[in-house]
């Protein structure tokens, strides 16, 4: 499906904001990140209805996100971030002189360190999203498949959604990294490189999870405790697994919407880390780290 004819689904910035609420008091070893994502956000949609409102045009993205929306990123990331974190962008100097160029450099898919591509994102992400179709001329990536039809951005998260009509099944879906565009992906395939052999593909769901029980792949011991989660105990995350191929050992989590109706995609991603982590403990990579550096 090509971008601009109304495939084109992004959250909304509402949305986003409830949920990471609900979630920080569902998930207490999410709650300093979520709450810096709560603080981002309000960041973001201001830039958002600031760039709308202003026509902004793809060319002045870099040039844009480094003067209106990178000042208040480090303001907000020195404030509400972690400790490592917000040590490392007080030093606004230097984060301002060469934000034109970070911000270049993740529009361009470049290999990034992580404070620097975390800046990058969360600068450019509301003005690509305002520029809807036209953020592709802002970006470069590749344009097949696998990656965003609006952007080439690399998918961030699977979304296992309701299909349109009611007895049509669930829909798989990626969501890009860059500009959150949602674009139609088969199921069973890999979403790194394309792996259709179902033998290679391995998915892992929490235990107690009707998900866990039908693939025999159990992620034990979540939330960080000494001790494994009684089987019997309600799941954490009974909506997220991680979506593993044992062709390229890459990885990235899927959020099943029939399960989960209130769930938004891109955060409930940056809450599941117990999940991240079973992952990368087994030597998994995801696909692209998340807004937050997982
Ligand atoms: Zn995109
Ligand atoms: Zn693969």
């Amino acid at each position: 499906m090509a971008a601009g004819d109304g495939a084109r689904t992004v959250e909304a910035w509402t949305a986003r904001r409830r949920r990471a609420e609900a979630l920080q008091s569902r998930y207490p070893f999410a709650r300093g990140l979520l709450s810096l994502y709560g603080a981002l956000l309000d960041v973001q949609e201001r830039a958002y209805a600031a760039a709308r409102a202003e026509g902004l045009a793809a060319g002045e993205v870099p040039a844009y996100a480094a003067r209106s929306v990178l000042p208040a990123v480090l303001t907000i990331t020195a404030r509400h971030g972690p400790e490592r974190l917000a040590e490392a962008v007080r030093d606004d100097d230097r984060w301002l002189a060469d934000g034109e160029a970070t911000v270049r450099r993740w529009l361009a898919g470049a290999d990034q360190e992580p404070v620097e591509r975390y800046l990058a994102r969360a600068a450019a992400a509301p003005l690509l999203e305002a520029l809807g179709p036209a953020a592709g001329e802002a970006c470069a990536g590749p344009h097949d498949e696998r990656h965003c039809p609006c952007c080439g951005g690399p998918p961030q998260v699977s979304v296992l959604a309701p299909g349109p009509e009611a007895l049509s099944g669930a829909h798989r879906y990626l969501v890009c990294a860059r500009c959150a565009t949602r674009w139609p992906y088969p199921r069973l395939t890999c979403a790194a490189c394309g792996e259709r052999d179902a033998a290679r593909l391995t998915v892992y769901a929490e235990g107690g999870t009707a998900e866990a029980e039908t693939s025999g792949t159990v992620v034990r011991g979540l939330g960080g405790g000494p001790q494994p989660a009684p089987a019997a105990a309600r799941p954490h995350f009974p909506h997220v697994r991680v979506e593993a191929c044992g062709s390229c050992s890459r990885y990235l989590l899927g959020i099943d919407l029939t399960r989960e109706p209130s769930a938004v995609p891109t955060v409930d991603e940056l809450a599941a880390l117990p999940l991240d982590l079973y992952a990368q403990e087994r030597g998994l990579v995801k696909i692209v780290p998340n807004l937050m550096g997982v």
